[in-house]
């Protein structure tokens, strides 16, 4: 499903570069759950952003599927960015201005589904993630949980092939972070590919594969 072959990352800062992946190469399977922990500040984030076509390589070549990312426009790469991925952040990312279910619903008006049909599906997901009852609350009015349970319905809007976890239970208590979790491990089992950022040796273990950054390189790698 993904392919990196040496993909690499330097940041211009100007008058100076920041190298932070140098030839990565790995691929990922569809249907597998793989988890990518290392250091703080060893380019996870960055691999991905790389990933999920939030930012572009500087060097080697990433393909997905049968597409060649680095050799395709932005207005492709927007295309596909948005009908295969499902993004989960650490800080949830939702829009303030916007209740739970217009956050859910926003993703499938860029993919262009119909107002009804959106309405429909985003009450599903809300539902599926036991927040049936706090759709037309604002962000705000959500505890951290609840707001990342939304985040994991808007990600799953498109019904993306891939969803992108990064550290999505970091700023949430144990108890919170384990429904999360829960969560991914039910879209894992009904065949959902995911990749997840950790910092968290237990969560390491629920993954099928556990992929090891340092300083920009691929360190080890364990599969279970
Ligand atoms: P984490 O360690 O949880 O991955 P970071 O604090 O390293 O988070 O990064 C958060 C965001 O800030 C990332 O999306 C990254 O692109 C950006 N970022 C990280 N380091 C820098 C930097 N030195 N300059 C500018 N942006 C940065
Ligand atoms: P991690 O997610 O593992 O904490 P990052 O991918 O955020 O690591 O960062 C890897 C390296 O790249 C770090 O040295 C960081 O400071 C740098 N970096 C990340 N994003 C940016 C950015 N937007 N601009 C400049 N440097 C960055």
């Amino acid at each position: 499903m993904i392919r990196l072959d040496k993909i690499q990352k330097k940041y211009d800062l100007g008058d100076t570069e920041v190298a932070a992946l140098h030839e990565v190469s790995f691929e990922i399977t569809a249907g597998e759950f793989v988890a990518i922990m290392g250091p703080s500040g060893s380019g996870k984030s960055t691999l991905m952003n790389i990933i999920g076509i939030l930012d572009n390589a500087t060097g080697g070549t990433y393909y997905l599927e049968d597409y060649d990312i680095t050799a395709l426009p932005d207005k492709e790469q927007a295309r596909i960015r948005n009908t295969h991925f499902g993004f989960i952040f650490q800080s949830f990312n939702l829009f303030p201005e916007l209740s739970a279910m217009e956050n859910v619903m926003l993703p499938m008006s860029y993919a262009g589904v119909a107002y009804n049909e959106r309405k429909k599906r985003a009450a599903e997901l809300l539902d599926q993630v036991g927040l049936s009852h706090r759709m037309s609350h604002l962000p705000t009015m959500l505890s951290g949980g609840e707001q990342q349970r939304v985040a994991i319905a808007r990600a799953l809007s498109n019904k993306p092939n891939l969803i992108l976890a990064d550290e999505p239970t970091g700023n949430l208590p144990t108890d919170k972070g384990q429904e999360v979790l829960d969560i991914l491990t039910d879209l894992h089992k009904q065949g959902t590919t995911i990749v997840m950022v950790t910092h968290n040796d237990a969560q390491g273990e629920m993954a099928q594969r556990v992929i090891n950054i340092r300083d920009g390189l691929l360190a080890s790698e364990v599969r279970r």
